[in-house]
């Protein structure tokens, strides 16, 4: 029998109370584990905990303290941690010519520095059983366009540092792989559609599958990275993207 049982595993989901990481949350926690979700905003964690039944608790990933805050959470409510998701994520859809330094360290650091953060915090307590380490790109981890300088150079940094992650911890049997969704339906997205002309359809064109993702098409390949089934496999990164990568 091929293992997606998560019973007995803890997983910290960030930015778990809302879109990808949500969904990711509860695909999880239907597998098996226990979450503790992790999002600035108190009132999204409640909502999310209430839908769901996970523990949240409140921080910025961007800051290492509090990212140490959050994994020493885990170690009082459940005693171990098996699965780190960072999911956190943010964009300012600006040219590169436009973007201000303040704005790029903002992205940099909710979508790049964050995960060594977590990383970094979270191993000490990875490597005493072994544990997955799921990292979330995107599309422009491999593409260009001209409005998202900061948003591309940190997706494209999350799969770098995902293949490094795969090596240095892989004696520890610790894997890291980083998921690459395409174009989901969440509030991330749905600003981008206010903010980029004739988006909506142009995604919609170039998808083969002929749909925007959903929130729950990331589950799947999170429970199969969090899982014994994926054990022999670290430092990918897997579009899951209804075929708009593979689009020539
Ligand atoms: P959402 O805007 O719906 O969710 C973002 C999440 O990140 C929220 O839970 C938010 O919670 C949390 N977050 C943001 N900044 C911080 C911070 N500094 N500290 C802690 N939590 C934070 O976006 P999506 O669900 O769409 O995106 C999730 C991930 O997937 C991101 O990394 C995004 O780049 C990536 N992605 C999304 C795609 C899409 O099409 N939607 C495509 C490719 C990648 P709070 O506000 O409470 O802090």
């Amino acid at each position: 029998m091929i293992n997606f049982d998560l019973t007995a595993r803890v997983a910290v989901v960030t930015g778990g109370n809302g879109g990808i990481g949500l969904a990711i949350a509860e695909a999880l926690m239907e597998s098996g584990a226990q979450v503790l979700i992790v999002g600035r905003d108190k009132k999204k964690n409640t909502a999310a905990a209430k839908k769901t039944g996970a523990s949240a608790v409140s921080a910025d990933v961007t800051d290492a303290g509090q990212c140490a805050d959050v994994i020493a959470e885990a170690e009082d409510q459940f005693g171990r941690l098996d699965i780190l998701v960072n999911n956190a994520g943010t964009n300012v859809r600006r040219r590169p010519d436009e973007l201000s330094a303040q704005d790029w360290h903002k992205v940099i650091d909710t979508n790049l520095t964050s995960t060594h953060l977590m990383c970094h915090a979270a191993y000490p307590m990875l490597k005493r059983q072994g544990g997955k380490v799921i990292n979330i790109g995107s599309m422009l981890s491999i593409f260009g366009v001209p409005y998202s300088p900061a948003y591309a150079a940190s997706k494209g940094g999350v799969v770098q540092y995902t293949k490094v992650l795969a090596t240095a911890w892989a004696p520890d049997n610790i894997q890291a792989n980083a998921i690459l969704p395409g174009w989901i339906d969440t509030d991330l997205t749905r600003r981008a559609r206010q903010e980029v002309d004739g988006l909506h359809d142009r995604v919609l064109a170039r998808t083969p599958a002929g749909r925007w993702g959903e929130p729950k098409d990331l589950g799947g390949i999170a429970v199969f990275l969090a899982s014994a089934a994926s054990d022999f496999i670290t430092g990918t990164a897997i579009p899951v993207d209804g075929g708009y990568s593979t689009l020539g």
